[in-house]
């Protein structure tokens, strides 16, 4: 009996979630690719996100003994977050840009000198999570670890030094429209609808 890697597993349920799309796009670079990740959609639906993040949660559980928070910046990654520190019965708390300045939303209680797990959903460059990392910094939060639902990068970006596990590394490949195997075999176009985050 064959078990399905849990790279397979992972893939499947982003593709039931709808957040990762399969078929020919054209990215904000102008690049085309065959892979599109619609981020969003993964907190539209609950029962599915819910899957993806038993399987996070399992994981953190394995690798980080102790912690007090889950911290994870707004906006799409709060659901996330949240719902891995349930998992665990652990706080939370998340940071947002305030003047362009990533900061710890104020109110949060106890997270100052505490220990603290980072879950975002999608690592492409690491940006958000410095910031992150940073803001924690200032309040004494000791790091124990960074994880993510999906590295675009494959495992190529570490933040500040620091691994960033993931559970799913996924190189999307991009190609210049007049290199594009897609093109090339006449596969319609599709231009995603705008993410929030600019490329
Ligand atoms: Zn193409």
């Amino acid at each position: 009996m064959t078990q399905p890697t849990e790279n397979e597993t992972v893939l499947d349920l982003f593709k039931q979630s709808d957040a990762l799309l399969q078929g020919h796009f054209k990215l904000t670079s102008g690049k085309h690719s065959e892979w599109y990740f619609e981020k969003i959609r993964l907190i539209e639906k609950p029962a599915s996100l819910e899957k993806i993040v038993d399987l996070l949660a399992a994981k953190i559980r394995r690798e980080v003994p102790d912690f007090d928070y889950v911290v994870s910046p707004a906006y799409g990654a709060i659901a996330i977050g949240f719902l891995v520190a349930l998992k665990l019965g652990k706080r939370f708390a998340f940071t947002q840009r305030a003047d362009e300045k990533m900061t710890v939303r104020s109110g949060f209680s106890g997270l100052g000198g505490s220990r603290a797990v980072v879950v975002e959903d999608i690592l492409t460059t690491g940006g958000s999570i410095q910031e992150v990392l940073a803001c924690l910094k200032e309040r004494q939060v000791s790091v124990a670890g960074i994880y993510v639902l999906v590295d675009r990068s494959a495992g190529a970006v570490a933040v500040e030094g620091r691994p960033v596990a993931s559970l799913l590394a996924l190189k999307v490949e991009a190609f210049e429209p007049e290199a594009c195997p897609f093109c090339a075999k006449g596969i319609p176009l599709t231009k995603p609808g705008a993410s929030d985050k600019k490329a």
